[in-house]
């Protein structure tokens, strides 16, 4: 099914079936909690069908189809990091290169989706590239990726692109509401836009847990908390993983210099922030910024999320000092 954030999206790909410009390598790129997996595995059932339906959807009936379905099409290949935050190793793009030496087991198209292409470790890029300078047979393979830059650029040019927007808002609190979830707006904020992460988020009652720490952040500016316990809480914390923390953090820094540079921007928490901007230095704050944005990018290879976030809470803390 195709959300509808993701109908211009989608009538891009379903244009390709349409006028049979069908890309070998297709990257797309979109943020988690966009819907873009559903997307792409929608897609691929359209290439695997054998007679597409109006807007290049799957027929649903067809032997391609009804094998896509039962998850046991020969020409259908999926793979994606066996954990979250894990690498795509080189075995598994042995394997496929393997695979991919021999001719579609059907007359049609093989697909081949990679779930977090950006997650193949450095070997198994390289490996990858030669799928892509020596075409296989008959076959699309399609990328999905949340961070794009992180491919290499000899991959990243040997692909179409498409590059799933944000939601419009409306468009996402309208869905959201249709799912019976209340406090839509503050979800989607926490969420950063991202409608089925919003939706998540309020499953699993996220909303007071962020005003938590939000709360915990302000008192920290404040000089009003233990930041080595507070270090020690956040890092011990299950509920919010440490991707999610970081990008809290980097949004509500983000906020802060938005709200500097203009004082009409809407934020549901922007008292607090106003608060702190009359005594911080702007400079700083961006300075700050990068920082966090360098932890999310390190943030696969730190070992000690504690001292990471102590050293985040120490640097936050300083600059509200000064
Ligand atoms: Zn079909």
């Amino acid at each position: 099914m195709i959300y509808p954030w993701l109908q211009q999206d989608w009538l891009q790909l379903a244009g390709y079936i349409d006028q049979q410009r069908i890309p070998q390598a297709l990257l797309i790129s979109a943020r988690s909690g966009m819907g873009a997996l559903d997307m792409s595995k929608f897609f691929a059932a359209s290439l695997l069908c054998h007679s597409p339906g109006q807007d290049s959807q799957p027929c649903g009936h067809c032997r391609g189809c009804t094998l896509y379905q039962a998850k046991t099409h020969p020409d259908y290949i999926f793979i994606e990091p066996e954990q979250a935050g894990k690498a795509i190793g080189i075995a598994v793009i042995r394997q496929l290169i393997d695979s991919l030496a021999l001719k579609p087991q059907f007359s049609g198209r093989r697909v081949v989706l990679i779930n977090g292409a950006d997650a193949l470790n450095n070997a198994a890029a390289n490996a990858f590239l030669k799928c892509l300078e020596e075409p296989a047979e008959r076959t699309s393979i399609i990328l999905l990726a949340e961070q794009p830059a992180k491919l290499p650029a000899t991959i990243r040019s040997r692909c179409q692109m498409l590059t799933v927007a944000q939601a419009k808002t409306e468009d996402a609190l309208a869905w959201l509401s249709s799912q019976n979830v209340t406090d839509a707006l503050p979800l989607l904020e926490i969420a950063q836009g991202s409608p089925l992460l919003a939706l998540k988020y309020g499953k699993e009652n996220t909303l007071q847990c962020w005003h938590e720490y939000h709360d915990n952040w302000l008192k920290v500016a404040h000089g009003k908390a233990d930041i080595v316990i507070l270090a020690e809480q956040w890092s011990k914390q299950e509920q919010v993983s440490l991707s999610v923390l970081l990008s809290w953090l980097s949004q509500w820094t983000a906020d802060l210099i938005k709200l500097a540079n203009n004082p009409d921007y809407v934020v549901s928490y922007k008292m607090g922030l106003q608060e702190l901007l009359k005594k911080l230095d702007l400079k700083q704050v961006f300075q700050f910024y990068d920082m966090l944005l360098r932890s999310v990018k390190l943030q696969d290879s730190q070992l000690n999320k504690q001292l990471l976030l102590e050293q985040i809470l120490i640097d936050w803390s300083t600059l509200n000092k000064a």
